[in-house]
């Protein structure tokens, strides 16, 4: 098989190749507060329990249980006030029998005390004698009442985060609470994009006579940005199969990944296609999908080329569905792709079975249940239907077609409120 001679894989295929082959980048050390959205580099244990120590849910007063076991409205039961206890003060003695502290939310609990009475449920007595305060409670109280254990968050030793996952802002709560200033990190990919055609303009540039703007680099900048992925080189290229080779060549020097747009179709110029002979260890493929059936995959020299086809909704369909889960990949994320979500179908789809349909759909919310319905015509030349889509409504490869209110999934990119 020459380079050019085109390999056919179902969608299946070529994710899982795709995958399998994505180069991954190892790991990085960084700032806590610079990890959100990265994916953990490693399984991170617990170095100690959370709540390090036991403290107080309330403001109120530690005590002993045993001594409010009686306690009720006909039996009030008055405690000497020997401590008082601010948040980030440990406590220097233990209680005695009788005893209570004044505690504040957040702060350790004495040795001996075992409960906390909020100060709701306490009468405060500060005047009954001139040195000491006391409170009087009228109910009883239970070993634990708005304690919080050492360690009933999570024990030291215990697994506090797997490998793989995608840090939220939630997650770098809990890795503080555990004292990671530095967390390990997948590293971010540079990824150079590269758009292909004679007829694409600058921006600003006037339109004649056959020409079009370059709509695909801004928008898979964008996208490679949002994949977490920094942008090293963005460029358009001629239709010249040495120009485009030279210049992936210079690509990959600065690059972890290189992404070109356009000339990996059937037309006489197609650049890619014929930079393909001389670049090595890339395939020309279709993909039983649409939008976006030709591509280019390989793995030159350990680093990941995509061919995308030229089309707008090629380039965002077969981005969304097979490079970023690869720039995922690199980076170590545990799941590389966007979950798909449960929806019913709004209106007829024709597919044909072997081919896998990403159908550009918008969202709404009837009854209780979630409606993808395609928006426009799915002409891959068109970007208003791209712009107006919230979704890709997903027809699985052995469907000729979906029907209107059909179950089916769909990867969705703006969620819609109900
Ligand atoms: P190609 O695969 O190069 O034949 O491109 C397929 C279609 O997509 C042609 O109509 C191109 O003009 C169009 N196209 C290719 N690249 C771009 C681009 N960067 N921006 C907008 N349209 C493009
Ligand atoms: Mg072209």
């Amino acid at each position: 098989m020459t380079a050019t001679t085109p390999r056919h894989l179902t969608y299946a295929e070529a994710h899982a190749r795709v995958l399998a082959a994505a180069p991954r980048l190892g790991t990085e050390h960084v700032a806590l507060r610079a990890a959100a959205g990265r994916a953990l580099g490693e399984t991170l244990m617990a170095p100690h329990a959370l709540p390090p120590f036991r403290n107080s849910a309330m403001d109120g007063y530690a005590v002993r249980a045993a001594d409010l076991a009686k306690a009720s409205a006909t039996n009030p039961v008055t405690l000497r006030v020997a401590q008082v206890l601010p948040a980030g003060r440990a406590s220097t003695h233990a209680l005695a029998a009788g005893e209570a502290a004044r505690i504040m939310t957040g702060a350790m609990l004495p040795e001996l005390a075992d409960a906390v009475v909020p100060f709701e449920e306490a009468e405060r007595r500060p005047y009954e004698d001139l040195h000491d305060e006391h409170c009087t409670v009228r109910r009883a109280s239970r070993v634990g009442d708005h304690v919080r254990a050492a360690g009933a968050d999570i024990a030291a030793g215990e697994v506090a985060m797997t490998a793989g996952r995608e840090l939220s802002p939630h997650d770098l709560a809990l890795l503080a609470s555990l004292g990671f200033a530095q967390l390990p990190v997948g590293r971010v990919p540079r990824v150079a994009v590269l758009s292909t055609g004679d007829e694409l303009l600058d921006l600003g540039a006037p339109l004649t006579p056959g020409t079009i703007r370059d709509s695909n680099l801004p928008m898979l900048a964008q996208l490679v940005e949002a994949a977490g992925c920094t942008v090293s080189v963005a460029e358009r290229l001629r239709d010249d199969a040495a120009h485009v080779t030279a210049r992936v060549r210079a690509a990959f020097e600065a690059s972890d990944a290189v992404l070109t747009i356009g000339g990996v179709s059937a037309g006489d110029y197609d650049p890619v296609k014929l930079a393909l002979e001389t670049l090595g260890n890339i395939e020309l493929w279709r993909v039983g999908m649409r939008p976006g059936r030709p591509q280019a995959f390989g793995v030159p020299g350990g680093k990941l080329f995509y061919g995308l086809p030229g089309n707008p909704a090629s380039v965002a369909c077969v981005f969304e569905v097979l490079v970023r889960p690869a720039l995922r990949a690199m980076q170590g994320h545990a799941l590389p792709d966007r979950p798909r979500v449960p929806v019913r179908v709004g209106a007829i789809v024709e597919s044909r079975a072997g081919r896998t349909d990403f159908v550009r759909s918008a969202l709404a919310w009837r009854d209780g249940t979630l409606w993808a319905t395609p928006v426009g015509a799915q002409v891959s030349g068109h970007l208003v239907p791209q712009s107006r889509a919230d979704a890709l409504l997903v027809v699985p490869e052995p469907a000729e077609r979906l029907e209107a209110g059909d179950a089916a999934t769909a990867i969705v990119w703006r969620m819609v409120g109900a």
